[in-house]
This record gives C-alpha cells, structure tokens and sequence, in this order.
C-alpha cells in the first residue's frame, strides 16, 4: 500500500496516511486541526539532472 507523508501547513503537524492517486483528487486532511491546508512531503528536493551530465544527484539533506 502507497504510503504518503504529509505535512500540514496549518500547524506543522507531519502525518503519514494511504492516498489513492488513480485519478482521485488529493483529499487529505491534517489528523489535529483537520485541515486540508496538506503538503505532501515526497522527495521532490531530490533532483536528479538528466541533462548534459551523467549521475548527477542534488540531494538536500533532510532537515530535522
Ligand atoms: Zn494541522
């Protein structure tokens, strides 16, 4: 089962929950303040540049 992180944007709460990305609208809501104010928190500050060089990866490290 896909299990996504997410970070509320309200109170900064992260949270993990299933989401179903056939085609479904992105409805998640914070398990504290129950906002939909979400981010998910996927590894997008991990870019991998295909473009000119080879094995190039920017990874930012995770911030705690
Ligand atoms: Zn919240």
């Amino acid at each position: 089962m896909p299990l996504f992180e997410f970070e509320c944007l309200d109170c900064g709460k992260e949270f993990e929950t299933l989401v179903k990305k056939a085609g479904e609208t992105l409805e998640v809501e914070c398990p504290v303040c129950h906002s939909s104010n979400v981010e998910e928190k996927i590894s997008t500050f991990c870019s991998v540049s295909k473009a000119g060089s080879s094995n190039t990866v920017n990874c930012a490290p995770s911030g705690g």
